[in-house]
């Protein structure tokens, strides 16, 4: 953990940028509750899911082990999400950082929450659907139904870099695409890009949210 915000914070020191700019979500997929319960300890709030219904089976045992006034970890979908799935996501996820397609904004359009449902849009830059993410060509499109969406709030672009390109020039693309998503919200200025490979290219090219598993959890458990 301190090993990885120490590369954070020199990532961040040779690209000019304040290291508070830059939020850490640490990606406990495939781990047990008692990972997230350890990482809450060492004051980590933002936690990073990419399987419902993993996801919402730790997300009830950790609020079981918390005491009560004590806060609660952010919930961070970051996987592909099935559209009769996106309500159930939307009861504990504090944001969804893998939007990808009207019908999921639609499914997002009814449910009830205190605050809106925060958002980022999944940007692709390949062919690997089985990855997610929307084309560049239907990316302002889409940012449009999401904005048209009273239960959501966007925040900005995901992107998880492609396998066939280097992940600078992927984040540099991201960077660029999302002027252009600021020029219809001004406020969805977040790129969340970076992972334990990557993330430093990613802090050259202006990430915002860092989602970093294998570097600070060490080897994740076999999935099912
Ligand atoms: C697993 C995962 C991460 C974290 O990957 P690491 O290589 O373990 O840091 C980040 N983003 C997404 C979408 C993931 O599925």
């Amino acid at each position: 953990m301190a090993a990885v915000r120490g590369r954070i914070d020199e990532a961040c020191r040779r690209a000019g940028r304040d290291p508070a700019e830059v939020e850490l979500i640490v990606v406990t997929k495939f781990h047990p509750p008692a990972l997230a319960l350890e990482l809450h300890r060492l004051g980590v709030r933002d936690l990073g899911e990419n399987r419902h219904p993993e996801a919402r089976d730790k997300a009830l045992a950790v609020d079981a082990e918390l005491p009560a006034g004590e806060p609660r970890p952010r919930w961070h979908f970051i996987g592909q999400v099935q559209t009769k799935k996106a309500r159930q996501i939307a009861r504990y996820a504090h944001s969804i950082h893998s939007v990808d397609r009207p019908g999921l904004v639609d499914a997002l359009r009814g449910i009830e929450r205190a605050e809106p449902l925060e958002v980022f849009v999944q940007l692709s830059l390949d062919d690997d659907r089985a990855r997610g993410g929307v084309a560049p060509e239907g990316l302002l499109p889409l940012v449009e139904r999401v904005l048209e969406t009273p239960s959501l709030r966007l925040r900005g672009l995901m992107h998880v870099a492609p396998l066939d390109m280097p992940a600078e020039r992927a984040f540099a693309t991201v960077r660029e695409l999302s002027e252009r998503v600021r020029e219809l919200e001004p406020a969805a200025d977040a790129l969340s890009m970076g992972m334990s490979g990557d993330f430093g290219s990613a802090i050259s090219q202006q990430a915002t949210h860092l989602r970093i598993g294998a570097a600070i959890t060490g080897k994740r458990p076999p999935g099912p």
